[in-house]
């Protein structure tokens, strides 16, 4: 029987994977260049966790602050980033971010204004401008539910709680996916001429995050298992403000926007303790500054009872508070008894984002595999080693476009690819083992001795002899996980659709932790204890990781050098 008579089989002219802000927007500019395209997603439509962005997205509208041009913007970025960062793509991010929020303003979102009507903009860590168009503090909400109904309108199809587990080959090229109904567990074949990855991070690897449960890394794993590969993996950001408590929402968001907004920080003695750590910035330096002041203010005994930090906005106006930080309001008011109008927030650092990701082409976000595209936070090297805040969700947008227009020019040369029936089954017996294993471990606990290990040997500060450690502990974890033993049926089965998320998360943990034994030096988010300098020779190169047969192959690619015009505008603001 062919797996298409076997299977029910989808064929689309693009596929893309993830249905956040990035597989959004390439969504859309597919569907614009005349594709037939398919957008899936494992959890429903909606509620992708770019619904969760909170303060706002980058670009240089110059609402606010007047004098501003998209060549600050590139500035703070490659600065922030520690000059690690894909030039190109901070170049293209900064002078497309404006005609992004413009074109979703023409699409119907509705951003706070300014008094004479302009898209409003606020402060931001590492923004030497107000540069963050906003919605209160609930800007994913208002771009995912502009961008879906553009899309709907526009006509893509839309498989929700539906989850990608392998992508399918026609020889060295892509052909599409395979993939399982969550409430079912049937299986369905997805066949396409190109293929684009959106499906975002990789926090729930820590202990302690601030990402959603899709967050797991899944569509570095499936580019990585298929030839593609990974960059930068050893920079994952903590952002220095999570709720401490109570601990059943430890690692929550608290947003930047507090800062922005006039938060200040403080220690147990009442010290605004950033006046030591970066007196010019203070509580506006970049995350990862902030987040190592936090640490250490609380490793040397000056933290705030939940072991954390006081966060305090409550010498703002009530009214301003609300209108500005609605969900900050609602979130410390319901979750913890606190009001945040009267006084202070208790924060400390969480796992937030990656700037590694799937290795492509600044322009059409092409990775290194034929028909294989990949977008936003699945996508790495545009924000170097550290991330502005902000800087995510103006990436979506350009890079969700760009690779969303290059994914639909490729399917219009190509022929539609074939699929090979011995790739799909083998897809299908990988998925059901755990159910036939007549003994086997719980995917529960696996889940949570990873969590430890990397929150404890791959976190803020890391050692060689940490890293080390992490990687045998990772080892032994993935044996475990070969051992898997799922209980039930296939319908409706959380045990279930963790392994499949465990496969994804024990790899892009052993690439972070692989990467980060390798950088020698300290960098942006990466911060080695053991060497605590940031060495001139690790600015000359990025780290890759590619499969190379059961093992991780990783390697030095040097970086281009910055073309004269953008050596000068880092040079004006010296
Ligand atoms: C609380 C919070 C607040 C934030 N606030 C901001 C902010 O104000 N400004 C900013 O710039 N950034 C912010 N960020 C970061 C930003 O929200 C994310 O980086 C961004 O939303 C990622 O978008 P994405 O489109 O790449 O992926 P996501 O929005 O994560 O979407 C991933 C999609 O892929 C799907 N998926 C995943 N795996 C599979 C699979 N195997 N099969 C099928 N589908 C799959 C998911 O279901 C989902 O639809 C914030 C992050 C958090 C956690």
């Amino acid at each position: 029987m062919t797996p298409a008579a076997q299977y029910e089989t989808h064929e689309r002219d693009v596929l893309i994977i993830g249905a956040g802000g990035a597989g959004l927007r390439a969504a859309i500019e597919a569907l614009a260049q005349g594709a037939r395209v398919a957008v899936i997603c494992k959890s429903l439509l909606g509620k992708a966790h770019t619904v969760m962005a909170e303060g706002g997205l980058a670009a240089a509208m110059g609402n606010v602050d007047h004098s501003v041009d998209w060549r600050a913007h590139f500035r703070d970025t490659y600065n922030g980033g520690k000059r690690l960062n894909n030039w190109r793509m901070a170049q293209l991010q900064a002078q497309e971010a404006p005609d992004r929020v413009r074109e979703l303003e023409q699409w119907g979102a509705l951003f706070d204004r300014t008094p004479d009507c302009q898209i409003l903009q606020r402060a931001f860590g590492g923004h030497t401008y107000k540069r963050l168009c906003h919605v209160g503090d609930r800007t994913g909400l208002e771009m995912i539910r502009t961008l879906q109904d553009r899309g709907v309108e526009m006509g893509f199809d839309v498989y929700m709680e539906c989850t990608v587990t392998r992508l399918l080959k026609d020889g060295n090229r892509v052909a599409g996916a395979f993939a399982y109904w969550r409430d079912s567990g049937k299986f369905a074949v997805f066949k396409a001429k190109a293929v684009v990855i959106a499906t975002g991070g990789i926090g729930k690897s820590w202990k302690i995050t601030s990402n959603s449960w899709e967050c797991t890394g899944d569509g570095m794993a499936l580019a990585y298992d298929a030839g593609a590969e990974l960059l930068d993996m050893e920079f994952v950001q903590f952002h220095p403000t999570g709720m401490v408590w109570p601990p059943g929402v430890q690692g929550l968001l608290v947003t930047e926007a507090v800062r922005g907004e006039g938060g200040i920080l403080r220690n147990k003695n009442g010290e605004r303790f950033m006046e030591k750590y970066d007196p010019k910035r203070l509580e506006l330096s970049t995350r990862d500054v902030v987040a190592r002041s936090i640490y250490t203010e609380v490793k040397e005994g000056r933290g705030s009872p939940h072991g954390g930090a006081f966060l305090d906005i409550s010498h703002k106006p009530v009214e301003y508070v609300k209108r500005k930080l609605p969900s900050m309001y609602h979130q410390f008011k319901e979750l913890a008894d606190v009001d945040i109008t009267k006084g202070p927030m208790e924060v400390g650092p969480t796992c937030h984002y990656v700037m590694g990701g799937i290795r492509v082409e600044a322009d059409t976000g092409q990775s290194t595999l034929p028909g294989l595209f990949a977008a936003g936070e699945a996508a790495g090297g545009m924000h170097g080693a550290n991330r502005l805040g902000g800087n995510s969700l103006s990436d979506l947008l350009v890079f969700g476009r760009r690779a969303g227009l290059a994914a639909g020019e490729y399917a219009k040369k190509g022929a539609m690819p074939s699929l090979d029936a011995a790739q799909i089954e083998d897809a299908a017996r990988e998925a059901l083992a755990p159910f036939e294993r007549s003994g086997g471990e719980n995917p529960y606990k696996i889940h949570h001795d990873l969590q430890d290990v990397m929150q404890n040997l791959v976190g803020i500060f890391r050692t060689d002899a940490d890293l080390r450690r992490a990687l045998v502990e990772l080892d032994k974890l993935k044996s475990r996980a070969k051992n898997i033993r799922v209980e039930g049926s296939r319908a409706f089965n959380p045990g279930w659709h963790l392994n499949f998320d465990l496969k994804s998360m024990l790899t892009v943990s052993e690439a972070c932790a692989h990467a980060a034994l390798a950088r020698t030096e300290s960098r942006g988010a990466h911060s080695r204890l053991d060497f605590p300098k940031t060495e001139d020779e690790w600015g000359k190169k990025n780290l890759v990781i590619a499969k190379k047969g059961d093992a991780m192959n990783l390697f030095e690619v040097p970086r281009p050098a910055l073309p004269a015009e953008l050596e000068q505008i880092l040079a004006e603001g010296k």
